[in-house]
Formats: structure tokens, C-alpha cells, sequence
């Protein structure tokens, strides 16, 4: 994920004169230089899945396909992520509800309880913190295949599975072994469609180093105390429900 430190907010002029319509005041959300949101009064946000980029001509969600996004949380946090269940309905709607390109460059943006309340203030029809859905471990497994580099376990909708000829070698312990762990801990978590449990920030995470060009690193896995979890960027665990008790 993308740990958002800045959120800037900016009034903008749009024009639909060409659609027939007036011209629109309205503010821009930026998040550490990336336009998150182009007309922030003009998205749906109660909605389950909404459209942060709307159409420039009319301002209209669904005019335009793509930048589709969904909230959830976890902890003090809360993240953006795909709207995967509604991509996955069908053909159409993979390509209507895909994820903004940033997604792939930086990740889901990751934001602190009191930066989302910066944006909560702005009163567009946004949740409260504790009004948001939690985060689910088949989520967890999905963004750990959206963030692995080189498209080390597939992509969306494939279902997530290391591609473990690209894996050389690990910091510690046996490479091989380690992809096993993460492929099991990929299939566990993908058939949960519950809360994750999630572990905080993790110390003991091995590298992966892979045979690729140019040569990358990966840290998908924790290995702190007994269990292994899943982890995502920037080094926070992640287990399944049933670990809670
Ligand atoms: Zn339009």
C-alpha cells in the first residue's frame, strides 16, 4: 500500500458548457502530488464503489470507464482499493471498474484515521472512520497480488500464486519453502470473505530476491513468532480471523 503523508485540497473551475450545462466550482483532493479526486462534490462516496475521477466533459460518474475505487479499513487506518467483487461480475465491468493507473505505479493509498478525517470534513457524503467496511483477508490476498512486482503472482482476476521460477533466493531460510508459505497463505486468505486480523508492523521480514531485470526484491511474508502472515507495503501483517482467538 501507499502511505499517503499529504493531502492537498484545491479549488477548480470545471467547464461543461460543451455538454450543455454550466460551468462547475468545485475542489480537487491531491494526495502527495497525485490527483486522487478531479471534482470532489460529484462523486457518489456513500455508494459502495465509487468514481474519484469523474467525466471533465459533465461531471457525470460512468460517463467515462475506469478509476473506480472502494473503501475499507483496518486498525487506525484506512485504504483504497479496487472494487474487485464488482469487477469480477464480468467482462464489462473489469474494464468499467478498474482501479486508477496509480494503483499499479504506488499501490493503495494507505491513510492515517486523522488524514481521512481531513477528508471526512469536507462533507461530500463520505463515511465516518468507524462507518467504514473492514478491510477482509480475500482483500489482504488480493492487494498483495496487486503490489507483488514483475507480476510475481498473476493478475487480477487470476487467481493469486507465485510464479516461483522467478524466485532466486531469500535473506533467510529456504526460498523455495517461503513460496509455499505464500501461496498457502494466499489460498487461506482468498476463501476468507471476513475482517482480517490484522498484526500490526512486522520485524522479521525475509527478502526474496528475484531473477528479473531489473533485479528486484519482494517481502511478502512475515515471520514473526510462531505463524507466518501475509504482509503488505510498508511492512504491516496481516492474518486470518480465527489467529484473533
Ligand atoms: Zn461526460
Amino acid at each position: 500500500m501507499w502511505s499517503v503523508e499529504n493531502i492537498g485540497i484545491r479549488p477548480v473551475q470545471l467547464d461543461f458548457t460543451s455538454a450543455g450545462l454550466a460551468t462547475h466550482d468545485t475542489k480537487e483532493v491531491w494526495f502527495d502530488g497525485v490527483r486522487f479526486a478531479n471534482a470532489i462534490d460529484l462523486t457518489n462516496w456513500d455508494t459502495e464503489e465509487f468514481q474519484p475521477q469523474v467525466c471533465e466533459g459533465c461531471g457525470c460518474e460512468h460517463c467515462e470507464p475506469g478509476s473506480w475505487l472502494t473503501v475499507r479499513r483496518f486498525g487506525d487506518h484506512c485504504v483504497f482499493v479496487p472494487a474487485f467483487q464488482r469487477m469480477q461480475e464480468n467482462e464489462w465491468a473489469m474494464n468499467e471498474y478498474r482501479p486508477p493507473q496509480y494503483l499499479d505505479d504506488r499501490g493503495a493509498p494507505l491513510l492515517s484515521r486523522p488524514l481521512y478525517e481531513k477528508l471526512w470534513q469536507l462533507d461530500v457524503g463520505l463515511p465516518t472512520f468507524d462507518g467504514i467496511q473492514l478491510l477482509t483477508s480475500r482483500e489482504v490476498a488480493l492487494l498483495c497480488q496487486l503490489e507483488a512486482p514483475f507480476g510475481l503472482l498473476g493478475r487480477f482476476p487470476d487467481k493469486p500464486r507465485v510464479v516461483a521460477d522467478l524466485v532466486l533466493a531469500a535473506s533467510d531460510g529456504d526460498a523455495g519453502a517461503l513460496c509455499k508459505t505464500v501461496d498457502h497463505l494466499l489460498t487461506r486468505h482468498l476463501a476468507a470473505d471476513e475482517a482480517t486480523h490484522f498484526l500490526g508492523a512486522a520485524t522479521e521480514i525475509p527478502v526474496l530476491y528475484l531473477d528479473t531485470m531489473p533485479f528486484g526484491e519482494w517481502r511478502p511474508v512475515t515471520v514473526d513468532g510462531p505463524s507466518n502472515a501475509l504482509v503488505l507495503e510498508p511492512g504491516l501483517a496481516f492474518g486470518l480471523a480465527e489467529w484473533a482467538t
